[in-house]
Order: structure tokens, then sequence, then C-alpha cells
């Protein structure tokens, strides 16, 4: 009996990327289903709201059965096992994300071991591209065209009206 691979692609999705979305539509071609799970990263101070951010996710992604979007709060662990999910997909950007990239497998793996991290590699045209640097550039006022999807770009510009748009 075939049962559908599911994997779970957790982050802050503070705003969510065009780096994010790039590894979710990579791991389409291994996994059956791709669940886009918000949670809040107890490191990082949050610009969205877990709703804008979903709204956001939504909004963004084309209309595809195979992609799901929702927020966990707690432990991944607890997440995955709810989800039936067997994967936890993560994206690599360069060789600095690696280390802490390890440790959270490494304790994913002990606190339940039948989850498998697994690590795709970004596309060359986001490789620097971050939700902090996002941020950090649309709050000084520059151009993130490019980087975000549209829907994400209009809502970062309401938080920061000042923030240039170039001219479609
Ligand atoms: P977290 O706070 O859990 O790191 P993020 O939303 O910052 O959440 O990132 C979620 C995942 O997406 C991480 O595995 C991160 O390495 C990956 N990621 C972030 N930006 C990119 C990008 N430009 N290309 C590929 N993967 C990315």
């Amino acid at each position: 009996m075939h049962r559908d691979k599911i994997a779970v692609c957790p982050g802050s999705f503070d705003p969510i990327t065009n780096g994010h979305i790039d590894i979710v539509h990579r791991a389409l071609c291994v996994f059956d289903k791709v669940i886009i799970a918000v949670g809040h990263n107890p490191l990082k101070t949050d610009l969205f709201t877990t709703q804008e951010k979903l709204d956001m996710i939504r909004q963004s992604i084309d209309s595809d059965e195979r992609i799901v979007v929702d927020a966990f709060e707690g432990l991944l662990v607890d997440y995955i096992k709810k989800t039936g999910a067997c994967a936890i997909l993560r994206g690599l950007r360069v060789i600095s994300d690696f280390e802490l990239e390890m440790q959270l497998a490494l304790m994913n793996r002990k606190l339940y071991a039948p989850a498998e991290t697994f690590f795709l590699m970004t596309d060359y045209k986001h490789l620097f591209v971050s939700s902090t640097i996002v941020k950090a550039t649309a709050a000084a006022g520059g151009s993130v065209e490019g980087l975000v999807p549209r829907p994400v770009l209009m809502k970062l510009k309401e938080k920061f009206p000042h923030m240039k748009i170039d001219p479609v």
C-alpha cells in the first residue's frame, strides 16, 4: 500500500521569501506533499504575526494540492508525529548555515529518530536571500523586488511605506 511521503518545511517565514518557495518546489519531486509549517523561533523577534505570515504564504504559492500551509507551536517533532510526516525539510544557502542546521537536525533525531532531516541546496539566485536581510533592507527604504513574492512586497510596503518599489 502506498503511503504518502510527507515532508514538513518548518521555519519562521518572517516573511516567506523566494528562497523558501524554491526549496518547497524542489522538494515536490521527491515528496508527495510538503507542509509549510510556520513556527516561532524564540531566538528571533518577529515583524509579522502568525496570521499575517500564513496569509502571505497562501497568497504567494500557486494553488497546488501537494502544498499545505499550517502553523504549529511547541516541539517540531510533536507536530511531525501529528501529521504523519517522515521528513523535515530545510534549505541550505552557505556553509555558515550548516553548523546550526546540523545541531537542529541531530537534536530532532534525538527527540524523534524516525523523522529524517533533508537538506536541499538553494538556487544561486537565492543564495544571499534571508528574511532578515529582506526586512532590514525594506525598513531602510530599499527595494526588495525579486527577492520576495508580490503579496509579501505589498505587505512590507504597508509596514514600511517609504520602501521603494521598482516601477513594473
Ligand atoms: P528559522 O528561523 O527556523 O531558520 P527561516 O524562515 O529563517 O526559519 O528559515 C527556514 C528554512 O529555510 C531554513 O532551513 C533556512 O535555511 C531556509 N532558508 C531561508 N532562506 C533561504 C533561501 N534563500 N534559500 C534556501 N533556503 C532558505
